[in-house]
């Protein structure tokens, strides 16, 4: 056997785009945190909004926050790789920032609406569709859901009626992921959300890209 059969010996390897999906309250910006702060391999892809900042959000790490202006002239450059209307506020991620990163060999992870999640699977882009590994995380019912956006207690009655409807309509759809983590604990969420990413980098194809 040859030094170049054994894997470490490939070559660099494309990054894996990882797609999280899932309801508000299902505990999913907590999760990414935590996985971003203890996988230095994994980068955040940052989204386009129009909605405002809130408390504690930064321009350019949390979100690239523009004017609708700005949004709509995106979308004519075809800068996005998906976009889509969410909660009355646009949301969008910037093809090249995703692709770059990947063809650099990092992993991404993004945190995105069902809405979105579509247009990303139909990519025909080979290297969003070759790297792509799409999860949703949800609780185990909605009751649960309820519970932890009350818990929050900082909405307005409107607000999280919108947000329970919103909800409610994207758990029904976590058949179309490959990967669902019924949340549960913080620390059993980062468990399977970690095991998911472990498994997919051993994977025998994407050591040979
Ligand atoms: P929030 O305003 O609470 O940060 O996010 C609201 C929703 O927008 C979340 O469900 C989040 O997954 C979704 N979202 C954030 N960025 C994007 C994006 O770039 N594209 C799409 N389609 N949804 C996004």
């Amino acid at each position: 056997m040859s030094a170049e059969d054994l894997p470490e010996t490939q070559g660099p390897r494309r990054g894996i785009l990882f797609l999280l999906s899932g309801p508000a309250g299902s505990g999913k910006s907590t999760l990414l945190r935590r996985a971003l702060n203890e996988d230095n391999n994994l980068a955040f892809s940052i989204s386009c909004t129009t909605r405002s900042p809130r408390e504690g959000e930064t321009d350019g790490k949390h979100y690239h926050f523009l004017s609708d202006e700005e949004f709509s002239e995106k979308i004519e450059n075809n800068e996005f790789l998906e976009h889509a209307k969410v909660h009355n506020w646009r949301y969008g991620t910037l093809a090249n920032t995703v692709i770059d990163l990947l063809d650099d060999g990092k992993d991404v992870i993004m945190d995105i609406d069902v809405q979105g999640a579509d247009q990303v699977r139909d990519s025909e882009n080979s290297v969003i569709s070759d790297t792509l590994v799409d999860i949703f995380l949800t609780t185990a019912d909605t009751a649960e859901l309820e519970k932890r956006l009350l818990g929050r207690g900082s909405e307005d009655e409107d607000t999280f009626q919108l947000r329970m409807r919103t909800a409610v309509a994207e758990i029904k759809r976590w058949r179309d992921y490959t990967y669902c983590i019924v949340s549960g604990e913080h620390d059993e969420d980062f468990r399977a959300l970690s095991s998911i990413i472990s498994t997919e980098r051993l994977r025998v194809s994407r050591m040979m890209s």
